[in-house]
């Protein structure tokens, strides 16, 4: 991020990083750069797992490991299909052709990715960043209380 003159840094688009040019890409940039200024020691940046959202119409959402990677790997990954259209939150949105992929990690059967179509892939796929991150098991998933009817509210059938 530092440019030619030592007390010049660029972040976000301008900067020459690899990374996509995005907005959660340039705040974690300046996040990183504003605790490296004040911090006594300075690792390397290390990216959080990607997650992206197309704000189309449905929407299509993508988080970790992705279905391309996981068919590479098929002895490393196994892939889950399931259709979300008959649940509730689905229905009332008539959104009939809601789905999902989730990427399983085979020797620990912890979910590592995921893929949402749905009016709002964007939200779930949120909530599913959050457990793919955190390596929440379907055991804790179980102890939880989340507001119904939300898209998140139907993690208890989708981690499963
Ligand atoms: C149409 C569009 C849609 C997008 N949608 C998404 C999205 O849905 N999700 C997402 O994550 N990202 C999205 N992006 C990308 C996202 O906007 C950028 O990655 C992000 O804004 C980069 O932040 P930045 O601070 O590097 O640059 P910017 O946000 O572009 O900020 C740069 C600022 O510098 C100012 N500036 C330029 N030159 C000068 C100058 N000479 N002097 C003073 N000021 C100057 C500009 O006016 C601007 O305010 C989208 C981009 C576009 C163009």
């Amino acid at each position: 991020m530092r440019a030619n003159q030592p007390s010049i840094y660029a972040l976000g688009d301008c900067a020459a990083a690899g990374v996509p040019k995005l907005a959660n890409y340039a705040i974690y940039q300046g996040k990183y750069l504003g605790d490296s200024l004040v911090a006594p020691v300075v690792f390397p940046i290390k990216y959080p797992m990607p997650v992206t959202a197309v704000f189309s119409l449905p929407r299509l959402a993508q988080a970790g490991v992705t279905v391309m990677q996981a068919q590479a790997e098929p002895d490393q990954y196994q892939i889950r299909e399931k259709s979300l259209a008959h649940w509730l939150n689905y229905q009332r949105q008539h959104d009939d052709q809601a789905r999902l992929k989730l990427i399983v990690n085979r020797q620990n059967q912890l979910v590592v990715g995921a893929e949402v179509y749905s009016t709002t892939a964007d939200e779930l796929i949120n909530a599913l960043a959050i457990l793919i991150q955190q390596r929440v098991s379907v055991t804790r998933l179980h102890d939880l209380f989340l507001a119904y009817p939300s898209v998140a509210t139907d993690l208890y059938g989708i981690w499963v």
